[in-house]
């Protein structure tokens, strides 16, 4: 084998790369033994010079090494087909149904810098770091090799690209794509953008909470529904599908409702489902007028906002619009309704989130009763040992009084 740049760590710095975590940051390098071009492979070593594994280097970013393995491995086609496939194995076991979900969740599947999405029979990739980058054709031919895809499409239009010195890219890598792809979540069909929808196309994390709020909202015979931030109405449809007779999904962007009132259409469902392209604090004030006493109306409310934060600087002002929904939502809600809710900012913890229901909870007078707990689909695992692959959570709660 080849002899490979060494990185050592400073004393201290070891640890959390044993148990497991992939990030060697700037400041936790003590030096390199030889100079390493960035995305090229480098052994690191802890100050005692014990080996603790093979990574990716990149000088330009603050996370300096991307780890890929606790021992010596070559980073070549047969390395990326084992880790796609254990990937997909994973999937296979614990989204058996599923035609379209994330194939690989970057750390969440030892991949640190590289996405993998699959809607039906076209594949999207996002690789969100230098050494990833550099190895796109290598990628590109483990998947065809695994999924033989129609098509597959790169989604590198991530601003924090520049935070790794690489440039925006989109574009058609292999086959051939025109036009939204169709997706199927439990029978019923969305439309995944690929070349400049939200995320990679779809809110995939999402797929089992459809069908979870959709079966509670039927146990409790939800009729007239609000679902807020709906973009293409993924939880507004489910819950039609599963007998709301009066959904109204809301959502800023004019886009994202055409989508949703075509896809009523497209599903049956048209005739219980009203979108409207508006700000959701906007539509709850004028829902909700100051020194006027409104009847609560609503069977269901779901919450399903983008994360407030991109920082932990931002938080407090997070927490607010957080509340602001909730206290609104609750004033909506008739007793014995139900309230699903999500949060999918990490920098918002599960206890701080619930701490903010509570508190609107109390300044709304009313009692809740827990009936859920949501996390993130089981495309997105989550490891321990690396916080940051936690990210979405989510409760419903029935209004007791
Ligand atoms: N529930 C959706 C995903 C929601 S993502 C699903 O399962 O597919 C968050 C959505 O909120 C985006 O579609 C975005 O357009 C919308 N959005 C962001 N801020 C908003 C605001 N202030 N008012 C209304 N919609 C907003």
């Amino acid at each position: 084998m080849e002899t490979l740049p060494t990185v050592l760590l400073k004393p201290g710095e070891a640890d959390r790369i044993v148990a497991g975590h992939p990030w060697v940051y700037h400041s936790s390098i003590l030096r390199l033994t030889h100079p390493a071009g960035d995305g090229a492979v480098v052994q690191v070593k802890d100050h005692r010079q014990r080996l603790l594994g093979v990574g990716l280097y990149n000088s330009k970013s603050k996370i300096q090494v991307r780890m890929l393995a606790p021992e010596r491995v070559n980073v070549d086609r047969a390395f990326f087909d084992e880790r796609i496939r254990a990937a997909l194995d994973f999937r296979r076991k614990h989204l058996p149904e599923a035609t379209s979900f994330r194939v690989v969740n970057a750390e969440s599947d030892f991949l640190s810098g590289l996405i993998v999405d699959k809607y039906e029979d076209v594949l999207v990739i996002q690789t969100s770091a230098r050494g990833m980058d550099d190895r796109k054709a290598l990628i590109v031919e483990s998947l065809q090799a695994l999924f033989s895809p129609r098509a597959i499409v790169e989604r590198n239009d991530a601003a924090f690209r520049k935070f790794e010195g690489m440039t925006e890219s989109n574009g058609v890598l292999a086959g051939e794509l025109s036009g939204p792809v169709p997706v199927r979540f439990e029978g019923l069909i969305f439309e995944a953008d690929l070349k400049s929808g939200h995320k990679t196309g779809l809110y995939l994390d999402q797929q089992l909470n459809y069908r979870m709020v959709a079966d509670l909202l039927a146990r409790s015979k939800a009729r007239d529904v609000l679902d807020c931030f709906c973009f293409q109405g993924g939880f507004s449809l489910h819950a039609a599908r599963a007998g709301a007779t009066q959904v109204l999904g809301i959502d800023q962007s004019e886009e994202a409702v055409a989508v949703a009132r075509r896809l009523a259409k497209a599903n049956g469902l048209a005739e219980r489902c009203t979108f409207e392209a508006t700000n959701v604090f906007d539509w709850f004030k004028s829902a909700l007028p100051p020194n006027e006493r409104v009847l609560p109306r609503c069977d269901a409310v779901i919450l399903d906002p983008p994360s407030f934060t991109r920082n932990r600087a931002s938080v407090p002002d997070a927490l607010r619009g957080y509340k602001e929904i909730h206290l609104r939502a609750l004033k909506l809600l008739r007793t014995g309704g139900t309230l699903a809710t999500f949060c999918c900012s990490h920098h918002v913890d599960a206890t701080t989130f619930m701490d903010v229901i509570l508190s609107a909870a109390y300044d709304a007078r009313r009692v809740l009763r827990r009936v859920a707990q949501f996390g993130q689909s089981p495309d997105h695992p989550v490891i321990p040992s690396i916080p940051e692959t936690e990210y979405l959570k989510g409760y419903a709660f029935e209004v007791v009084r």
